[in-house]
């Protein structure tokens, strides 16, 4: 069923595991992520990022499809914009029947971000639609030009992250703590007390978000849910996985053979991966 983002993320962080959001780029990866979704029976968000959007297929395309299978799937979905920075690509994404929005305003000095995400939340929450903000540096992969010690500047202060979540009325704050986007240049170090302080000082209504979960160690993965993470973003690890699957399917038992057939066992080799990452975000739940 399609759900919006808040309540699930209540209960996520009342029962001390978190929910996955994972980027759908094509009907494939839409239907293996579902699929899991409903075999490890946890709700799931599903979200079209701007850069994909920009880079390949539209949302008028797949938006459609997210939305189709989120309210066919056995367990909640949820049908999110992932690093929305236009309001034409929101509102293009509203129109397809997104029921949540990141609206990455982070590029913005921090009064200017402030006043127009609460603009919006105020517009979007008349609609029922759940919001989520940036606050810090996180649209910057490591390896270009970030270490495990400079990004350490681009860390979220907790004390301007609850006066952003109190005055904005936003229901979810992506902060900055060690994680980046993208495949790692070297292995993250999660600053996750600042993530206990993070959670503490912001309103209990405002759900903290981890990006750039994929390539962070199972360990650190745990530990930022149990400090208070209830939406953790995922994709660029499995991305890459499945390419290397493709290849090998491709050279091995569907050489010669129709590609549909070998699309069937890409939607399989998904589903699998993300089981076993939702079933680390249920943090033993
Ligand atoms: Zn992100």
């Amino acid at each position: 069923m399609l759900a919006n983002m808040c309540q699930m993320l209540k209960d996520a962080e009342d029962g001390g595991y978190c929910i996955g959001c994972i980027n759908t780029p094509n009907l494939e990866t839409v239907r293996g992520v579902i699929a899991a979704a409903e075999e490890v029976n946890v709700p799931i968000i599903i979200d079209h990022a701007q850069v994909h959007d920009e880079g390949g297929i539209k949302v008028e395309v797949v938006g459609p499809l997210m939305v189709e299978y989120a309210k066919k799937a056995k367990v909640p979905v949820c049908v999110h914009v992932d690093h929305g920075a236009d309001f034409s690509f929101v509102l293009r994404c509203i129109r397809a029947g997104f029921s949540s929005v990141m609206y990455d305003l982070s590029r913005l000095p921090y009064e200017e971000n402030l006043s127009k995400v609460k603009e919006f939340v105020e517009f979007a929450h008349r609609m029922g639609i759940s919001v989520e903000a940036e606050l810090g540096i996180m649209t910057l992969a490591m390896g270009e030009g970030w270490t495990r010690e400079t990004i350490k500047t681009t860390f979220t202060d907790p004390a301007q992250a609850a006066d952003f979540a109190e005055r904005s009325g936003v229901d979810a704050l992506a902060v900055c703590f060690g994680t980046a986007h993208g495949i790692y240049a070297e292995s993250p170090e999660l600053d996750i007390q600042r993530v206990r302080d993070i959670r503490a000082a912001m309103p209990p209504s405002c759900r903290v978000v981890m990006h750039g979960g994929s390539g962070v160690d199972e360990d650190q993965i745990r530990a930022a849910i149990t400090a208070g993470v209830s939406k953790l973003n995922y994709y660029s690890y499995l991305g890459q996985a499945a390419t290397q699957n493709m290849i090998e399917l491709l050279k091995g038992e569907y050489a010669g053979k129709q590609w549909h057939d070998a699309q069937e066992a890409q939607v399989d080799f998904i589903k699998e991966y993300t089981k076993n990452v939702l079933t680390l975000f249920k943090n033993g739940k």
